[in-house]
């Protein structure tokens, strides 16, 4: 039997939950045992505010919190919970001056690239900033999950809108695939490898002592960056197997 790694980081979307939803009583469970036993820290495209209501409200209220690490805008910031608050341990923010530019880059990009109808209707805003991180959702951010996975299976729409948009970015920052619909753009250096070292270094450990569990430890994938670290990875194919791989973690 193997050790129970010191930091078990989980991707969101597609790995804890489905896109935009709230994990189930199931999942919920079995991330507080793991908060029960070890660090955990989740990693995401989302804004802050997203994450308190997909997982934290979830949790019991038993939960062990101080061993949760909240990482949103793909690692750009990081949240941990002391003395009975969230606290900002840090956060690479875009202004709000450069978000404007990078608006226009999206838009004009996306046009260009012709896998994105503008003019039809979206569900939900399809350009949202996000503090450290503006997003782009071809679909709109509220579309159905369903709609979301069915838009782009094989990446070549997200990977021809990244590319239009990265022609027209401000210099200092890139342009990243994000969810099933979406492509992120941080500042340049700002990832999920990032966000890793910076927690790794946080909580003064290695990064190999951490163990990355994702759904799309691909090329091209949303969690491809993890493989620019030492830390340990696992993909899984959905939330339902990201649930067998906690309670096989939690067997050691
Ligand atoms: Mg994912």
């Amino acid at each position: 039997m193997t050790r129970i790694p010191p930091l078990v980081m989980f991707d969101l979307d597609g790995t804890l939950a489905e896109s935009k939803q709230p994990l189930t009583s199931e999942m919920a469970r079995n991330v507080a045992a793991l908060l029960a036993r070890t660090k955990v820290a989740v990693v995401s495209g989302g804004a802050l505010p997203q994450y308190l209501a997909q997982v934290v409200a979830r949790l019991p209220a038993d939960a062990n919190l101080e061993n949760l690490y909240i990482l949103p805008t793909s690692g750009a910031a990081l949240h941990e919970w002391r003395d009975g608050q969230w606290r900002k341990v840090y956060e690479e923010r875009i202004s709000e001056n450069d978000a404007g530019k990078i608006q226009a880059a999206m838009e004009d990009g996306a046009r260009a690239s012709g896998v994105v109808d503008m003019a039809a209707p979206t569900r939900g805003p399809r350009i949202e900033y996000r503090g450290g991180q503006v997003t782009f959702s071809a679909l709109g951010q509220k579309a159905p999950p369903a709609e979301k996975k069915a838009w782009d299976p094989d990446h070549a729409k997200r990977r021809a809108l990244q590319a239009a948009i990265a022609a027209r970015l401000p210099a200092g920052f890139t342009a990243a695939m994000g969810g099933s619909t979406t492509i992120d753009v941080l500042r340049a250096g700002v990832d999920k490898a990032y966000g890793i070292r910076r927690l790794a270094e946080r909580l003064g450990i290695p990064e190999s002592d951490a163990l990355y569990i994702g759904d799309e430890l691909v090329p091209a994938g949303n969690d491809e960056a993890v493989f620019r670290t030492n830390a340990q990875v696992r993909a899984v194919s959905s939330p339902q197997d990201t649930a067998r791989a906690i309670v096989s973690l939690l067997s050691s």
